[in-house]
Parts: C-alpha cells; structure tokens; sequence
C-alpha cells in the first residue's frame, strides 16, 4: 500500500467517478445492513429485503412492516451526510469528478450537494409508478410527520390506510406508487444503469468507497470501469473481492481519506487558479 498522497496526480486529472456502497454512510451513523449491529442480524432480509416478503407480511401482519419502517426510518431520519458525501460534492463542484455511482438509498449524496448520481438501488424518500415509471420525492419533514403519526397507529386497519396514503396514488395513471427502493431479485432502475454507464464511459478513475463488491448486478460495474482502462482506487477498511482488481487498496475509512486527500487537492487547485488569474491579468 503506497501513501494516499501520492494519488493526488491522478485525482488533479480529474475524469473521476465514484462507485459506492453502504460503508460510505456508516460514519453517517447508518451502519451496513450485514455489518454489526445492522439491520439484517434483527430482520430477517428474505422477508423484509424482497418485494414478494414484505407485501405478504402487509397484508398478514402489518404490525411487523410498521415496526420495520418505524426503525428504518428512525435510523435514516437521525443521520446526515458525512464529510466523504460532502468530499465527493465538492470534487463535482471542482469539475474534477464526472458522477457518483451509488448503491446507497439514504440520500446522502443529493444532501450533500452533488448533483450527477445514478441511484441504483433507488432513495427511501421517493415512490414510483411501476407502470409509467414516475418518480415523485418526499422531502425529510414529510418523513418524519409520517413515522410520527405511523408509531401512534395500532389497529391493523389504521396501520395499512396510513401507510397507503402516505405513498399516494400516481400522478399520471393513479395507480398506488410503490417504495422506490431496490428490493433482492428486482431488476435495477434502467435509467439509473444508463447513466452509471455513462459516467464510467468517461472514467480515467474509479473510487470504490465503502462497497463489499458483492452484491449483484451492481458489482459488475467496477470490472467494466477496470476493462475501460480505468485506475481503480478501493477505499474500504476491509479487504473486499475488488482488491483483486484495485490498483490501490486504501484500508482508511471513507472519511479519513477524504479528510487526507481534499485539503491538498484544495490547495493545489486554489494555487493553480491562483497562478492562471495571474497571468490573465
Ligand atoms: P455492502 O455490501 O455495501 O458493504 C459495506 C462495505 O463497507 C464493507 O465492505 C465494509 O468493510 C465497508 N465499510 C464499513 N465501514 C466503512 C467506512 N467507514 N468506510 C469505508 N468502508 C467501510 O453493505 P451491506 O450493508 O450488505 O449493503 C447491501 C446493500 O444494502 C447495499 O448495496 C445498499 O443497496 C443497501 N444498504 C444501503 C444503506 C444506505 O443507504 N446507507 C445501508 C445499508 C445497506
Ligand atoms: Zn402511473
């Protein structure tokens, strides 16, 4: 492992896309759904991380969706983004970063600022029309006057209606929007694909931050980057199946890479503005 300092050449020549995973928000206070204490070792994810799972337990035991939804939320509401989130924005801001790829559904990235990202696993704060495929948003306060009002409903009846209208009806067919939310065994949102390829056409540079590498289809991304000629940067703590294809492994937390890499980029990139506003004048 060389110093992260000496990725600052290749990040100064920008062309730079980030692919990344749960890890990144585990500093948010989100911790990783298989890690320790994640939200798999108390809900079984064969029946509350599948479409088919939790619509059954919907409508057979509504109770045990309410207290999963409760708990997700409360989680998700509670955290904010990190200071990589805000990293990654300001490297978009800089012209230096092309995209974020992300298998996060937290938001995190749109908080922070950055405006290019290919959500593929979707975000907690939309709902979708499966049939016409709109996207509508709810925003945080929207959220949590839901949670609120969900955690003081009891009776099964009053459990599902709030639910169901929380999610409301399709502005275009009516039809009842669905959680935006990438469920195991769901294809990803096309749209999404389409334009992660796109960032990864350009790519010069991938940072992998905070991604296990193993769950699929997304996992295919980084090879195609690797097979584009991109230089793979793997940030992750722990040793992951990108290593194999990494050109540097950086075993730092997402945040302190960041914490590393931005203030020299900052000042390289002031300096050199600095010394080109000199000439111009
Ligand atoms: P994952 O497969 O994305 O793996 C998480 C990885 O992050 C691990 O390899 C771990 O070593 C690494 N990591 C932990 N802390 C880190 C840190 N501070 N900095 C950098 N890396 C760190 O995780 P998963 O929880 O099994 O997630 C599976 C899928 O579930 C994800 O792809 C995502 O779709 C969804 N998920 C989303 C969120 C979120 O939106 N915040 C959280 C959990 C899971
Ligand atoms: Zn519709």
């Amino acid at each position: 492992m060389r110093h992260i300092k000496e990725l600052v050449p290749l990040l100064k020549k920008g062309n730079i896309v980030a692919f990344c995973g749960a890890g990144l928000s585990s500093e948010s206070s989100i911790p990783t759904f298989r890690g320790k204490g994640g939200l798999w070792e108390k809900y079984n994810p064969e029946v509350f991380a599948t479409l088919g799972g939790l619509l059954s337990l919907f409508i057979f035991s509504p109770k045990k969706v309410r207290d999963f939804i409760v708990e997700f939320y409360d989680i998700l509401l509670s955290g904010k983004p990190n200071y990589a989130h805000y990293g990654l924005a300001e490297l978009e801001r800089k012209n230096l970063l092309l995209g974020v790829i992300t298998q996060n559904i937290d938001d995190f990235h749109s908080q922070a600022g950055s405006t290019e990202v290919a959500e593929l696993h979707g975000n907690a704060y939309k709902f979708w029309c499966l049939k016409c495929k709109i996207v509508v948003k709810k925003n945080r306060e929207e959220f949590e006057k839901f949670i609120e009002n969900l955690k003081s409903k009891q009776s099964r009846k009053e459990i599902i209606r709030e639910i169901l209208n929380f999610m409301g009806k399709c502005p275009g067919c009516r039809k009842r929007m669905r959680p935006y939310i990438i469920f195991f065994g769901q294809s990803l949102p096309q749209d999404e694909l389409k334009k992660g390829y796109s960032y990864l056409d350009k790519a010069q540079t991938l940072l992998c931050i905070g991604t296990s590498g193993v769950v699929y289809p997304a996992a295919y991304l980084p090879y195609y980057s690797r097979r584009r000629g991109a230089k793979i940067i793997n940030i992750n703590p722990e040793s992951t199946p990108l290593d194999d294809i990494a050109d540097w492994v950086i075993r730092e937390t997402a945040v302190n890479f960041f914490k590393i890499i931005l203030p020299i980029l900052n000042e390289t990139f002031f300096r050199h503005r600095r010394i080109r506003f000199r000439r111009k004048v």
